[in-house]
């Protein structure tokens, strides 16, 4: 193994916004904390064993979608007809192979979808019925409406059903006072020096008309490029769509000559805070170095990786 190969490890997120600690309880805050380690331990494991980045992103985002805090999978948002229309995307750095769905709603786990439409479909992106026939053809495993079925989000779409507004996970109008983004996404790198990103999200509550946001969009919710980062975003998917904020950060990075964390505070901090996009994401480079960037109250997020470091964390500091 070279120094590069030593460095592997795994970042994690679990979507950005409004996230006060006020507003948190202390069961909900551990429950978040458990779910996030779990998804961390999921991919590290993997990385560990000497298996691909991308089968750890994969394993991690599956886990992320399996609880249903978070806006993915099982607790996705609903649309405005009362349905969910999950949305995912894969890419791996190594060869820039990639892959993609939208319009999902009866596929378990929408990451694995990507997955094995990247592996293959001999296409890119899929979407809607027959992307999820694809599925079912590989072998995916199916779920009815009542497992996605969260009842708080339920409430969310009655909230604002009548109204002409789409909102990002959680608003300011909720009880809870949060207004948050809840999809989740992974970037890792491995054993063999390869990066791979993974996302996976319910979208918006109260979407019509097909709506789509940046998660499935390679290049704007995700990218990986074994010569600069692996990016998995979250956040305002029509302003991360315009501002193709994960390739932004890999040009930066590699016609700029800026470093990851350079190229990502600039393009949260600077470029989207300008633009009116909030949200975050998290970047690892073919070095290992990571970075956990947002411009919204909090994130949450978590890293774990071969020097040791293990940590998971909700709010600003
Ligand atoms: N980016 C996602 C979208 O716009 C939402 C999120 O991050 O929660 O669909």
């Amino acid at each position: 193994m070279n120094s590069t190969n030593k460095r592997f490890g795994i970042a994690i997120h679990g979507g950005a916004g409004t996230i006060l600690k006020a507003l948190m309880t202390k069961e909900k805050e551990a429950a978040y904390h458990q779910a996030l380690q779990n998804a961390l331990d999921a991919g590290y494991a993997l990385l560990q064993s000497g298996k691909s980045s991308l089968d750890a992103v994969e394993a991690a985002v599956r886990s992320l979608e399996d609880f249903p805090l978070f806006n993915a999978g099982k607790g996705a948002v609903f649309t405005h007809n009362g349905t969910h229309e999950m949305d995912a995307s894969i890419m791996f750095g190594a060869d820039l192979s990639a892959g993609a769905v939208s319009g999902i709603s009866s596929i378990r786990n929408p990451v694995s979808l990507a997955r094995v439409v990247m592996e293959k479909s001999g296409h890119v992106y899929l979407s809607g019925v027959e992307a999820e026939n694809f599925g079912k053809l590989q072998g995916l495993v199916c779920e009815s409406p009542a497992y996605f079925y969260e009842e708080s989000r339920y409430k969310q779409l009655l909230d604002i059903r009548d109204s002409d507004s789409y909102q990002l996970d959680h608003t300011d109008k909720t009880e809870s006072g949060e207004k948050k983004f809840g999809t989740v996404g992974a970037v890792a790198l491995d054993a063999m020096g390869n990066l791979a990103a993974a996302t996976s999200t319910g979208g918006m509550t109260n979407k019509r008309f097909g709506r789509v946001g940046d998660t499935p969009i390679i290049g704007a919710g995700t990218y990986a490029n074994n010569k600069t980062c692996a990016i998995s975003c979250t956040g305002h998917g029509e302003y991360f769509i315009r501002a193709v904020v994960a390739y932004d950060i890999s040009c930066l990075m590699e016609y700029r000559g800026m470093s990851l964390e350079e190229a990502a505070r600039f393009v949260v901090n600077d470029k989207l805070v300008k633009f009116g996009g909030e949200g975050g994401l998290v970047g690892m480079d073919a070095d290992g170095n990571y970075v956990l960037a947002f411009n919204s109250e909090g994130m949450y997020r978590g890293i774990k990786n071969a020097e040791g470091i293990n940590e998971i964390k909700i709010y600003e500091s």
